[in-house]
């Protein structure tokens, strides 16, 4: 993807959180957002997601303008998004497989038997087929969150926007879900992460941006921010976690 984030800026209630952001990516596939708590990585992924609105200042994602002004436009914009969060990303209510047909059917206008059979496919593909009946309730953190992310990548997003979908599970089920992601950047998927998991963030990202205090400081191919961090955040950062 190709990604244009110009001089954005967002603050909640006098609170700057975004300030003056910007990042020209010309070709990216995995973009991995990395930094301290509370440094504006939830915000900025919301922002790209049309779930969030700026104050001010422009994102564009393969030569297109996110349009926050234009209500329609944006409603379009997220349908476009596949997006993950931490946790709770299920309908608790609804089977795996209903979780996955329900967005394809309400939202992207698919036949029930189509939106079921896309759905299943995908169940399968992701060895999560014995788990089509079953609700959240009854299955592990690891499997809700393939699902969650079966179903991110089901309504075929132009990009996935994934946020801390680790991080609410222990070392195992972490496995499994890092293993789908990057099976899914293998095929070529684009994706904007934001994670705790440094490894995986070094092994998967082709550039990875750190995000402090509301600002990128720093922002380059994984190699380099982890091998050779430049500015005084970064190594602080990586200090202090890894
Ligand atoms: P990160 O994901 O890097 O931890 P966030 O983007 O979640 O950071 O948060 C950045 C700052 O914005 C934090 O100080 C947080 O408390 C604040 N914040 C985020 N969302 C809201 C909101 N909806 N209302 C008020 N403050 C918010
Ligand atoms: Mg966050």
């Amino acid at each position: 993807m190709r990604l244009r984030i110009d001089q954005l800026s967002k603050s909640f209630a006098g609170h700057a959180v975004l300030n003056q952001v910007s990042l020209h990516l010309e070709k990216v596939h995995t973009l991995s957002l990395i930094g301290p708590s509370g440094g504006g990585k939830s915000t900025l992924l919301r922002i790209i997601a049309g779930l969030e609105y700026p104050n001010s200042g422009e994102v564009e994602i393969n030569g297109e303008r996110i349009s926050f002004q234009d209500e329609q436009a944006l409603l379009t914009h997220r349908r476009t998004v596949g997006t993950v969060f931490q946790a709770f990303n299920l309908f608790p209510h609804l089977t795996a497989l209903q979780n996955i047909t329900l967005p394809l059917e309400k939202v992207h206008h698919y036949a029930p038997a189509e939106a079921s059979e896309i759905a299943q496919q995908f169940l399968t593909r992701f060895k999560l087929e014995k788990h089509s009946f079953k609700k959240p309730a009854e299955l592990s953190g690891g499997q809700r969150q393939r699902i969650a992310i079966a179903r991110a990548v089901a309504i075929k997003p132009k990009l996935l926007l994934l946020d801390e979908p680790t991080s609410a599970l222990d070392p195992e089920m972490t496995a499994e879900v890092l293993d789908m992601i990057e099976e899914l950047r293998e095929e070529g998927r684009d994706f904007v992460l934001v994670t705790h998991e440094m490894g995986f963030a070094r092994k998967v990202a082709d550039q990875v941006a750190l995000i402090a205090e509301g600002r990128i400081a720093e922002c380059g191919p994984a190699e380099q921010i982890f091998e050779h961090p430049e500015s005084q955040q970064t190594q602080d950062f990586l200090a202090r976690i890894l």
